[in-house]
């Protein structure tokens, strides 16, 4: 699973994030649910699927193995709302159940002996609560939003929608059914068996006959077309809305490519009999669906790809490594999860890596440990651990280090050996360890105890100092983490380790030459000399070749930082030295280097990063920069110049923004060339933000940057501008939500009135604001106050839905 959405709009806008999941308890083994029977196999038929009422027709056959000698009673999940006609065994006789909230259990006609099989099946009238198991579609007045139903199982949701074994730990293969409208397409897992039309409807069977969990199970009903691609005889199909035929193409292509590199990479042929991506409305990212992806129907066009689209860079190849990582061999429980996750987020650099080169590869985890350092000041959490808030970027950057440490040829060979001994079943953290204990001979004890059953990471203060009559360079190095982590309220503490212990080496630069000394870390505190250096060093460099997932403390002067910028080749290293370089406003050796970087780095993000930099410092050394930086090949970096000219401000930043407003090719430079002018010249900004609202760009980049100019001005006088805006771009309700957040009671308002609005959309846009984009007890108050006023019944239920949630969680921090 991979999300975005509301989380990136609103961390711009400082809004609330989402609540965190609770962890609980500590062995991750705990976690695995017990049960008395192997789930074998289910035939899944649905039909008779109605949008109005979100209900359909159920029948399911289910096959298991008794785990216990007289099995007399099988107990399954079940959705509450799924009201069944009739459970009957192979025989045709009629079984006794009994229902209890998600529960269904059968008694077999008589007792089911050890290893031996049962069939039954289930007949039910299906009906769900909106975006339980089964997301029901309907076209609101928005273009662009056809009809349509899709399921979503993970974590624990499928069950809503039939009855089966709702845990990853227990695998089972499966077929489904569809009888769906006939200008409709079902597409679900493996195999496509039929396709037949009779009359109004057409009914579509698909079978997976490769075993996978439960939660992998997945449909899709929607008028989709269909092309056709193929790696090695192996159907690669993307279907998506007729609409967006001529786009799916370009984006998706990159996919064959990718399974021949997962391939050989792993040594595990890719192992479904197809690959399917399927596009759908409303959807929070992509969810890896065994053989049978399901992706947001937000399809870059030719010209955003001079942005880099996530969609490519990141959803597609995280959600195609999960075909291994996690349908494959699958987390045996969800405090696991990192090994769906982590994997899934690991691969897409290796692959980019390989197609593009080394520094692709380490932009692609400059921006993992990005994301992770944030993640962990708001809670240190170890990878494995129910509900851990870091398994995506934490599992990437210890994957990617093991890599490092190991060396491809070992790291790999151990992936394989964990791929291959867990075919098609569940594994835990520790079988990962055993599986490299076995393929390389290396015991990775203390790695996993550090890195994946401990918190944190390592933050490293280092003190240089050179002895010119002795030409010796020492180094003070000191672990400074802290373990300063607080029991929950179930009495659960993670601990941080005070040691972390990696090999790292130091490279000092010196007038004859590079010197390197190999140190392993080992102590809170521990000293490194460089004994008979050849003259003064030049540059120093610690955890050359950046091994070690840390934060580092490490005072230079401005000429070893410079030095390291030009000369270093890692990009989490130059990220350093600019961070470093940027704090030194006043040093005009400083902006020197940064101007060098952000004109000249041999890679695009450096240069981005340098330019992004200079906006701190002086018009007089940064504006001759950025100006050439204006005219980089990349558009991120003509972004990055843009935003800082924007801090720096004056006429010549105006006239720059202005023209790359009018000229530039890419979305993102014109956006960023809105948010400089909003910033640069305040009193003009009216007419930049009336022309942006207007603009149409991929994802609505353009109109966005337009709506934060109002959010951060708090315009009161947009608010009737908003209002209409609403109806056709959900950061409107948003924006409308921040302001609110502030104190701007008429935001509030309008907001309000927008529950109960005659768009399907604009309401779920504003219920949806409410709930993410403003503080849980403002948010709940006024959907209090409005939930008395509401005409429509739909909005009543949504709002009542909402404000139940909404203090589950506020009674439940
Ligand atoms: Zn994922």
């Amino acid at each position: 699973m991979r999300t975005f959405g509301v989380a990136l709009f609103l961390s711009v806008l400082g809004a609330p994030l989402l609540a965190q999941s609770n962890a609980a308890l500590m062995a991750n083994d705990h976690y695995t649910r017990s049960h008395d029977y192997d789930l074998v196999h289910q035939r899944i038929v649905v039909s008779g699927f109605d949008w109005d009422s979100l209900s359909f027709e159920g029948d399911v056959t289910t096959t298991l193995v008794a785990l216990r000698p007289g099995l007399d009673s099988i107990v399954l999940d079940e959705g509450a709302l799924l009201a069944n006609t009739a459970v009957t065994d192979r025989r045709g006789t009629v079984l006794r159940t009994a229902r209890s909230g998600d529960t269904l259990v059968v008694f077999p006609a008589s007792p089911v002996g050890f290893g031996d099989t049962l069939t039954f099946r289930v007949t039910y009238h299906g009906r769900v609560k909106d975006g339980d198991g089964l997301t029901y579609i309907t076209p609101d007045g928005l273009p662009h939003r056809p009809r349509q139903i899709w399921s979503q199982g993970e974590d624990h949701n499928n069950h809503d929608w039939f009855p089966t074994f709702d845990f990853p730990s227990d695998k089972e293969t499966w077929e489904m059914v569809a009888t769906v409208p006939r200008e409709d397409m079902a597409v679900s897992n493996g195999r496509l068996v039929s396709n037949v039309e009779h009359g109004a409807t057409r009914t579509v069977t698909w079978n997976e006959d490769k075993p996978s969990a439960t939660y992998l199970v997945s449909l899709v009903v929607a008028p989709l077309a269909k092309i056709h691609d193929s790696w090695q005889g192996v159907p690669v199909d993307y279907y998506v809305y007729h609409d967006d035929s001529a786009k799916a193409w370009r984006n998706f292509h990159v996919t064959p490519d990718m399974i021949g590199t997962y391939s050989e990479l792993t040594g595990v042929r890719y192992p479904w009999d197809k690959y399917a991506q399927t596009t759908v409305a409303d959807f929070f990212g992509g969810m890896e669906n065994v053989s049978a992806t399901t992706l947001v129907d937000w399809l870059p066009d030719a010209r955003a790809y001079q942005d880099r689209p996530w969609y490519q860079w990141i959803l597609i190849p995280h959600e195609l490594a999960h075909q291994w990582f996690g349908d494959y061999v699958t987390t045996e429980n969800w405090a696991n999860m990192w090994l769906n996750e982590g994997f899934a987020e690991f691969m897409p650099g290796q692959y980019w890596g390989r197609k593009l080169g080394a520094h692709a590869e380490q932009d692609y985890y400059v921006d993992e440990y990005r994301q992770y350092v944030q993640i962990d000041r708001r809670r240190p959490m170890p990878l494995a651990s129910l509900g851990s808030n870091n398994i995506y970027p934490k599992g990437a950057l210890v994957l990617e280090m093991l890599e490092r440490y190991l060396g491809p040829v070992r790291f790999w060979a151990g992936v394989h050996e964990y791929l291959t001994r867990h075919a098609f079943g569940v594994a835990t953290s520790d079988d990962l360890r055993q599986a490299f204990l076995a393929a390389t001979g290396v015991n990775l004890d203390r790695f996993w105890s550090e890195w994946v059953y401990q918190a944190g990471y390592p933050k490293f203060d280092v003190a240089a100092t050179y002895d010119s009559a002795s030409h010796a360079l020492t180094l003070q190095v000191k672990q400074t983490q802290l373990d300063s982590l607080q029991a929950d309220s179930t009495g659960l503490k993670f601990t941080v380790p005070a040691v972390f212990h990696m090999p790292v080496v130091v490279r000092v630069g010196t007038a004859a030459g590079d010197v390197t000394q190999r140190v392993d870390l080992d102590a809170r505190e521990q000293t490194v000399t460089f004994r008979g250096l050849a003259g003064p060093p030049t540059m120093v460099i610690f955890d050359d070749g950046n091994l070690v997932l840390k934060g580092l403390t490490f005072p230079q002067p401005t000429a070893w930082l410079a030095t390291e910028l030009q000369r270093d080749p890692d990009l989490w290293d130059r990220t350093w030295a600019i961070n470093q370089l940027g704090d030194r406003k006043d040093d005009s050796a400083a902006a020197a280097a940064l101007a060098e970087a952000a004109t000249g780095a041999d890679y695009f993000q450096t240069r981005v990063e340098a330019a992004d930099a200079l906006g701190a410092f002086p018009a007089a050394v940064a504006l001759p920069a950025l100006e050439t930086a204006l005219r980089d090949t990349s558009a991120a970096v003509r972004s990055a110049a843009l935003e800082s000219l924007g801090e720096i401000g004056g006429d010549r930043a105006v006239a720059l923004a202005k023209d790359a407003f009018a000229h530039d090719s890419s979305y993102e430079v014109r956006a960023a060339a809105v948010t400089a002018l909003g910033r640069a010249d305040a009193e003009h900004a009216d007419e930049i933000v009336t022309e942006a609202l207007r603009d149409s760009s991929y994802r609505d980049v353009i109109q966005t940057a337009a709506l934060r100019l109002i959010a951060v001005s708090n315009d009161t006088a947009r608010l009737g501008l908003l209002d209409s805006l609403e109806r056709t771009t959900q950061n409107a309700a948003f924006v409308l939500a921040a302001m609110g957040s502030r104190g701007n009671a008429h935001a509030l308002d309008i907001l309000a009135a927008h529950l109960d609005d005659a768009s399907a959309a604009a309401r779920r846009w504003a219920l949806q604001a409410f709930r993410f984009g403003m503080p849980q007890p403002m948010a709940l108050a006024r959907l209090r106050e409005a939930a008395d006023h509401l005409t429509r019944s739909d909005a009543r239920t949504a709002v009542n839905d909402a404000i139940k949630q909404l203090s589950a969680q506020h009674g439940a921090r």
